[in-house]
């Protein structure tokens, strides 16, 4: 009964010669799952006594949340960098403090000498505030603001296409976090980098502009590929005419996708974040000292595909259904989206993989039980009294939710739409009961894995 991560944790390793940025530069206060204005706002402030940086006021959110640009260099080589433009995406929004603390630092003298003269870099952390209040990736107005750069009826659209007109950048980092979902390709690596060069038009054509994103990611990924190898994807680059990233590449600006994803054992993505600071100072290096013009466009080519749903949140391999010549056996798959968790999938898996992964094969499959509320007698659910009904079978209750009085932290489902039944089957609620030679062992509640012979010890959870 091991719960097997897929790979071993986050730690990064030093790539030759060369490590990250150190880790010394990482904002405190940023690892955590979601990042509202409120804990950016003292940030920026503090930015504006540095003689290296111009803060600026850009506009204001629907709700009339102020939107900052910061900028850095005096150049002529122009390049933009937004962050969480959907609200729930935060994890460039940390990396681009980051990345700002290490470049004003003291001892980066000499190198930001190097590119100050060459470049303007101008950043917008928080396009979304008030999705940010949230943490959903629409504005205010429900307006996925990635499909408003056409219409621009968002005030944040139209903040971004405004700075994109006056400031003309030539490079633009269009920086968001991608679903845990997704892999890389079919390696069962998590994706927890992925990258596009958008294209301009539905011919999906390459001209000198969009060559140039594409060498320029050709470069980052080359950089960071010892650090994370195999845990880099690239977007399909199907057009979408309403998007960001499209519309700039349309208007000639070399326009750079970077998407944050998952990583084993990194619930708050801080993998990712490190990454995307080591990224975009390698994309400063590249675009000031002209590198980038020579690497080949072949190493973009042969990043692999990303591909959505290639990771369930959690897989329970090789249980037994049904006793004697009709026994047979399955791998089932749980994923938690939308908030509703369920049995997206079972059968042979062994071509999916599962964030956390249990192997079940000394174990029989068993249809949860209903306990049934009865009116006039409360039950008190403590731990010990929870982990009996799982031991006997019970999986849920039915009836009012009022009599149950619930003093365990442990997972409860009530009333579930959907039970598995005897015969396991698809998009039901992903509760039910495991056990072996010497009797219950697991208890799958909701998605979370209680283990009924230590103490109701949680092995694994979807949330
Ligand atoms: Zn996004």
């Amino acid at each position: 009964m091991l719960c097997i991560p897929l790979a071993l944790g986050g730690a990064l390793v030093s790539a030759g010669e060369k490590e990250t940025v150190s880790l010394d530069y990482q904002v405190p206060g940023l690892d955590k799952p979601a990042i509202r204005q409120a804990d950016i706002l003292p940030l920026v402030e503090g930015l504006r006594t540095s003689p290296l940086l111009k803060v600026e006021q850009v506009g204001e959110s629907f709700e009339g949340r102020p939107l900052f640009s910061i900028a850095m260099g005096r150049g002529d080589t122009r390049v933009m960098m937004w962050s969480q433009m959907h609200g729930d995406e935060p994890t460039a929004t940390s990396a681009l403090f980051d990345l700002i603390a290490y470049m004003t630092a003291p001892e980066q003298e000499a190198w930001r000498d190097r590119w100050m003269d060459e470049l303007t870099l101008v950043m917008v952390p928080m396009l979304n505030p008030d999705g940010a209040e949230r943490n959903t990736r629409h504005n205010a107005q429900s307006f996925d603001i990635n499909r408003d750069a056409k219409a621009l009826q968002s005030p944040e659209g139209r903040v971004l296409m405004d700075l994109a007109r006056s400031f003309k950048p030539h490079f633009g980092f269009n920086l968001h976090d991608q679903n845990r979902h997704y892999g890389v390709g079919n390696t069962g690596k998590m994706a927890t980098i992925s990258v596009l060069a958008p294209p301009y038009n539905e011919a999906r054509e390459v001209n000198a502009s969009r060559a140039r994103a594409m060498q320029l990611i050709g470069a980052l990924v080359k950089r960071v590929e010892p650090f994370i190898g195999g845990h880099v994807g690239r977007y399909d680059d199907a057009y979408s005419w309403r998007a960001f990233g499209d519309t700039f590449s349309e208007m000639g600006i070399s326009t750079i996708l970077i998407e944050s994803g998952a990583h084993p054992n990194d619930p708050n993505r801080q993998v990712a974040r490190r990454i995307n600071v080591e990224m975009l100072v390698t994309a400063i290096d590249s675009i000031a000292g002209r590198t980038y013009v020579s690497v080949s466009s072949d190493i973009y080519g042969a990043i692999p595909f990303n591909e959505d749903d290639a990771i369930v949140d959690v897989k329970v391999g090789n249980v037994r259904v049904g006793q004697g010549n009709a026994a047979y056996r399955i791998d089932l798959a749980i994923n938690e989206k939308y908030g509703q968790v369920a049995v997206v999938d079972l059968g042979d898996l062994s071509l999916l993989h599962g964030a956390q992964e249990l192997d079940a094969s000394a174990a029989q499959y068993r249809a949860p039980r209903a306990y049934e509320l009865k009116p006039g007698q409360a039950l008190e659910l403590t731990d010990s009294r929870y982990l009996e009904l799982l031991r006997q079978g019970y999986g849920y209750f039915t009836g009012d939710e009022s009599l149950l009085v619930r003093e365990t932290a442990l997972p409860v489902v009530i009333n579930p739409r959907n039970p598995l039944g005897e015969i396991p089957a698809r998009r039901r609620s992903a509760t039910f009961l495991l056990e072996d030679e010497e009797g219950a062992w697991l208890a799958v509640i909701d998605g979370a894995l209680v283990d009924l012979r230590a103490g109701g010890k949680l092995l694994a959870s979807v949330r």
